[in-house]
């Protein structure tokens, strides 16, 4: 994960961050190191990236693994995301950084 680009923006001047580093702190919990991409800011933030629903069922279950299945609002904000997906303007301005 180290050095991947999110959509993540730094809530102070706005532009890109970047994950320096992350550690699993459980199978669903992963704390992350994040840097601000703006020279002139240089903020570094600590954040956590959570699995928190299942949106469909693994063919390979783990049994100590008990997720909440998406309720219907959830599920429905996931397709709204997709169709809009294509005009993001987000995913033009801040495509993921490829290494
Ligand atoms: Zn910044």
């Amino acid at each position: 994960m180290s050095g991947s680009a999110y959509k993540l923006k730094c809530p102070h001047c706005r532009h890109g961050i970047r994950v320096r580093n992350s550690v699993s702190q459980h199978p669903l919990l992963r704390a992350a190191y994040l840097q601000c991409t703006n020279v002139n800011c240089g903020a570094t933030y600590r954040g956590q990236f959570e699995i928190t629903h299942l949106m469909s069922p693994s063919a390979c279950p783990n049994p100590e693994i008990d997720l909440p299945f998406a309720d219907t609002a959830i599920r429905q904000a996931a397709v709204e995301r997709e169709n809009t997906k294509q005009i993001d303007i987000d995913d033009i301005l801040n495509p993921p950084l490829t290494q």
